[in-house]
C-alpha cells in the first residue's frame, strides 16, 4: 500500500503507537502527532493479558515486552476488612497452557518505549511531538489537523487515539465530557526496599474494600514496587494540597486492614487522577475520521483492559485498512463494526465488577462465599471471553 498524503494519528499514547507501528507494517506512511513534548514518559505499572500478547506478536514487539515483564504466579483478591483470600487466578504454567500466552505487570514506560523504538526502525513513521490537534476538517478527498501553535497538518484520514478527554472525539460527536463516577487514584512506584515487608509479595493483589481498593504489584525485576488506591470520594474534582489529599486517604481507608494502611503512607499525594469511563457506543468513525483506545471505548480498570483494548485495535484497524487498499471510509467502517461488542463488553464488565469489588455488609460476605468457592477451571472459563482474544477469523 502506498499512500502520497500519511494516516494521520492524534496521539502518541499506548493506542496511537500501536496503531502506527501496525499501519506501517502494512505499508502505509504514518504520521503522529502528540501534544506533549516526550511521548510515554507517564511511569506506573500496568497490567497485561495472554490476549494483548498475541497483538504484540503480530507488531513484532512480544519479545521486547517479555524481556521487561514481571510474571505474577497469581492474581489475588484479597479482602481489605479481614485480609482474607477471596479468591486467586493462578497465572503460572496452567494459564499459560489454557491461553497460550503469560498475564504480566510491566513499567508503562518499558512498554511505550518498546513500541517507540519499534516504530523508530520503521521509515514510514514520524512521531512529531509538542503538536497538540485542535480541530480538523475531513473534505471526502483528505483530512486537515490544525494544531494548536497555527500549523495546519493534510492526511489522507484521520486516527483520533487522543485518549479519555478526545479532541477527536468531541468533533465527531458533539457529546458531553466522560461520567466522573466519583472514584480517584492516588499512585506511587518506589523502590522496592522502601515497600512494607509484608507487602514485598510476586502476586498482583487487589484488596477490594467496601467503596475502596488498592491494587498492588512488582516491576522491572522486583527492583520497583507499584501501588494504586483508588476510592470514592464526595469531590472527584477538587484540588487540594498533598497534605489535604493525605487527610482523605487516611480517614477513608481508616478501617481497613493494617498491611493496606502501611502502604497508604507510600502514596504520592501530589497528584490525583480522576476516575470516568463513557457509555458504549456502535458508531465512531465518520468518513475519513476514527477513533482508537479511550477515545473510542474508555473503560474502568477493573479488568486491566483498557490498553490491551487499544493494541488490539490497532492491529484490527490495520488489517481493515489493508483490506480495503486505502479505502479508508470502508476500512473504518469494517473495524468499528469488528470492535464494537467486545470493547462495549469490556466496558460493561468492567462496570458490573467496579460494583462487585466494592460491596459491602452482606452483599459483601455473599460476594466472598460464591468467590472462593470457584475452582481454577470455572475461573479460567470465566475469563475465556477476554483472554482467547481475537482470532485471525476476528479481524
Ligand atoms: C489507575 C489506572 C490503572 C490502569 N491500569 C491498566 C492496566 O493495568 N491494564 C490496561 O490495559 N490498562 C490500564 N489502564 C488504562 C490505560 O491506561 C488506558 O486505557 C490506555 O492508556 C489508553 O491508551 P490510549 O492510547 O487510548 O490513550 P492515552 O494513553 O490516554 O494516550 C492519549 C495520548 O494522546 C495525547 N493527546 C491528548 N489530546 C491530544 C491532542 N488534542 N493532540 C495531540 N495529542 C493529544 C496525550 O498526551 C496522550 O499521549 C489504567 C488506567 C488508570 C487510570
Amino acid at each position: 500500500m502506498a499512500n502520497d498524503l500519511p494516516v494521520l494519528i492524534c496521539g502518541a499514547g499506548l493506542g496511537g503507537v500501536a496503531a502506527a507501528l501496525a499501519l506501517a507494517q502494512k505499508g502505509c506512511c504514518v504520521r503522529v502527532l502528540e501534544a506533549a513534548q516526550e511521548p510515554g514518559v507517564i511511569g506506573y505499572g500496568i497490567q497485561l493479558g495472554p490476549n494483548v500478547f498475541r497483538m504484540f506478536r503480530a507488531l513484532g514487539v512480544e519479545e521486547a515486552v517479555l524481556s521487561h515483564s514481571h510474571f505474577p504466579p497469581d492474581v489475588l483478591m484479597l479482602d481489605a476488612l479481614s485480609g482474607e483470600e477471596v479468591t486467586r487466578v493462578h497465572t503460572g504454567q496452567a494459564f499459560r497452557d489454557r491461553f497460550g500466552d503469560p498475564y504480566v505487570a510491566i513499567h508503562r514506560v518499558d512498554l511505550h518505549r518498546c513500541l517507540l523504538d519499534a516504530c523508530k526502525l520503521n521509515a514510514n513513521i514520524e512521531i512529531s511531538a509538542s503538536s497538540e490537534c485542535i480541530g480538523f476538517e475531513d473534505d471526502g478527498a483528505r483530512v486537515r489537523v490544525s494544531l494548536q501553535d497555527g500549523r495546519v497538518i493534510d492526511g489522507c484520514a484521520l486516527i483520533g487515539a487522543d485518549g479519555l478527554g478526545s479532541m477527536t472525539r468531541a468533533a465527531l460527536s458533539r457529546e458531553a465530557a466522560p461520567n466522573p463516577i466519583g472514584y480517584v487514584a492516588h499512585r506511587a512506584v518506589l523502590p522496592w526496599d522502601e515497600a512494607p515487608k509484608s507487602a514485598r509479595r510476586d502476586e498482583v493483589i487487589l484488596w477490594a474494600g467496601p467503596a475502596y481498593h488498592i491494587v498492588q504489584y512488582p516491576l522491572r525485576a522486583k527492583s520497583l514496587f507499584n501501588v494504586v488506591a483508588v476510592f470514592k470520594t464526595e469531590n472527584p474534582h477538587e484540588r487540594a494540597g498533598p497534605q489535604a489529599y493525605r487527610d482523605v486517604l487516611m480517614r477513608t481507608y481508616a478501617g481497613a486492614h493494617p498491611a493496606m494502611l502501611e502502604m497508604l503512607e507510600l502514596m504520592d499525594t501530589g497528584r490525583r487522577w480522576v476516575i470516568a469511563d463513557r457509555d458504549p457506543i456502535r458508531h465512531w468513525s465518520q468518513g475519513r475520521a476514527t477513533l482508537l483506545g479511550d477515545a473510542a471505548h474508555p473503560t474502568l480498570q477493573s479488568l486491566a483492559q483498557g490498553a490491551g483494548m487499544a493494541i488490539e485495535d490497532a492491529v484490527v484497524l490495520a488489517e481493515c485498512v489493508s483490506q480495503a487498499n486505502l479505502d479508508f471510509e470502508r476500512a473504518f467502517i469494517r473495524y468499528q463494526r469488528t470492535r464494537a461488542a467486545r470493547t462495549a463488553r469490556v466496558m460493561l464488565e468492567s462496570r458490573a465488577l467496579w460494583e462487585v469489588y466494592h460491596l459491602a455488609g452482606a452483599a459483601r460476605l455473599e460476594r466472598n462465599a460464591a468467590w472462593e468457592a470457584r475452582t481454577r477451571g470455572e475461573t479460567y472459563e470465566r475469563l475465556a471471553w477476554l483472554y482467547d482474544g481475537i482470532g485471525a477469523g476476528a479481524r
